[in-house]
């Protein structure tokens, strides 16, 4: 894994090649190259045994021109102001690419939640929601889950905020439980995109999914739930990871048993009796590659060695930059998370427009819009691909969403 790599200049780095194909003044790209906000807090937080310990934590607001920003909140002993400003920017390219009507969001907290106990990372939550309380509201910025962090930790977050505002305003977060105003679908979200990108990828490609061979690592909420789509669409996934390793059967497995297992004993390696390596994996002669578990999972070395002909990314950059560029070099087609993994905050916004409306949509309602929204920005993302014979489909996606922002952002034009 390539871990060197400062997210932030990642970003700025993907913004100006991208911005390079638009018809754009520099003023506005580099308005684009950078966050509007981002605080920067300590939160002193009792623990259990009376002491006090003090956690850094940041909201990045990035580019608030197409509307409130939005974007999860991680917990994570990693987490610094680079990264939370770099996946806020990722957030409002994102936003954009599928058109829903949203800046970038991301907050952190620099903490390991497995050392401390539900009523530690309570107050944590809480200490959290008291200092972003007067920067976000549901027309300001729409906090949602991120790692490790979950309905619970929303739950918390709106909670505090109606406290401190005197209302009832659950539109104030996404991701939260059903019963507490989440909506139908939301958990699947993320899977269902990257198993319809996949869908119409392979039509897109001239190549058919029924029978086309599918490895996937990563075997969370985004992995498995495409595994799953992706088995009821007729492909053969045969080999599944997490971090213990990855479950192959060359004959095809079933996702659902898989993930039972990985339930039952915490590890999916042992659902099947051959195993691989995560980096077997990554290089076995297959079809489709769905990357789903950690950013920068493949570097350049691995990405010489992936024999997939199509890439969908489950996850959020799980490609360095370098990889990108071995790939573009080998015509292996990735399909970028701005577009596969964007099902997550897709359905945030539906949880968001149904809260404000006090009005709540069926399952089916809901799979039925995300699906318009997909194929929508699919079919728009190919079309600025081939349009403007762009280098990648992760350029293409780029110089939809910066067109989007900067005609946003040159209609409003700048005050005072
Ligand atoms: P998760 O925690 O549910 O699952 C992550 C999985 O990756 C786990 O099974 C873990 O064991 C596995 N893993 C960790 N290290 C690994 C390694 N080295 N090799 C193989 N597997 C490994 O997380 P998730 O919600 O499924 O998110 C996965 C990715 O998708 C993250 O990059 C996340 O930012 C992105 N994403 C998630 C959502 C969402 O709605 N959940 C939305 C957009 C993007």
């Amino acid at each position: 894994m390539a871990d060197e790599v400062n997210p932030f200049l990642s970003l700025q780095e993907q913004i100006d090649n991208a911005a390079a194909h638009v018809d754009v003044d520099a003023g506005t790209v580099e308005r684009l190259k950078h966050p509007e906000r981002v605080l920067e807090t300590n939160l002193a937080v009792e623990l259990d045994d009376g002491t006090t310990e003090v956690f850094k934590a940041f909201r990045s607001q990035f580019n608030g021109v197409r509307g409130p920003y939005k974007g999860g909140v991680r917990y994570h002993p990693q987490v610094d102001r680079d990264e939370v400003a770099a996946l806020s920017g990722w957030m409002a390219v994102k936003c954009a690419v599928v058109n829903i009507p949203y800046g970038g969001g991301k907050g952190g907290i620099r903490v390991d939640p497995d050392d401390y106990s539900t009523a530690e990372l309570e107050r944590l939550t809480r200490a959290f929601a008291t200092e972003i309380a007067p920067l976000i509201g549901v027309d300001r910025d729409v906090p949602a889950p991120d790692v490790n962090t979950g309905q619970r930790e929303m739950n918390w977050i709106k909670d505090t905020y109606e406290t401190i505002e005197r209302t009832t305003e659950p539109g104030v977060v996404t991701g939260k439980a059903i019963d507490s105003g989440g909506s139908q679908g939301r958990v699947e979200a993320t899977g269902r995109s990257v198993a319809l990108t996949a869908r119409e990828a392979f039509d897109y490609l001239g190549m058919d999914l029924s029978g086309a061979t599918v490895a996937v690592q990563g075997y969370g909420n985004v992995g498995s739930i495409a595994a799953g789509l992706l088995d009821d669409l007729g492909a053969d996934v045969v080999a599944v990871s997490d971090s213990s390793g990855a479950a192959y059967d060359p004959e095809g497995l079933d996702p659902r048993a898989a993930r039972a297992t990985k339930d039952d004993t915490g590890d999916v390696v042992d659902h099947t009796e051959r195993t691989l390596t995560n980096e077997q994996l990554l290089t076995l002669d297959v079809d489709l590659l769905v990357p789903a578990a950690l950013e920068n999972a493949i570097d350049e070395t691995i990405a010489r060695d992936v024999n997939a002909s199509v890439i969908v990314e489950g996850a959020n950059g799980p490609l360095t930059p370098a990889a990108d560029d071995v790939f573009a070099e080998r015509d292996v087609s990735v399909f970028p998370d701005v577009l596969a993994n964007a099902g997550g905050v897709t359905v945030s916004y539906f949880e968001w427009v149904q809260n404000r409306q006090r009005f709540y949509w069926s399952e089916e309602r809901v799979n039925d819009e995300l699906e318009t929204v997909v194929v929508d920005a699919f079919d728009e993302l190919t079309a600025a691909y081939e349009e403007g014979d762009l280098p990648t489909l992760r350029v293409a996606a780029y110089v939809v969403a910066i067109r989007r922002i900067a005609s946003a952002a040159q209609q409003s034009g700048t005050w005072p």
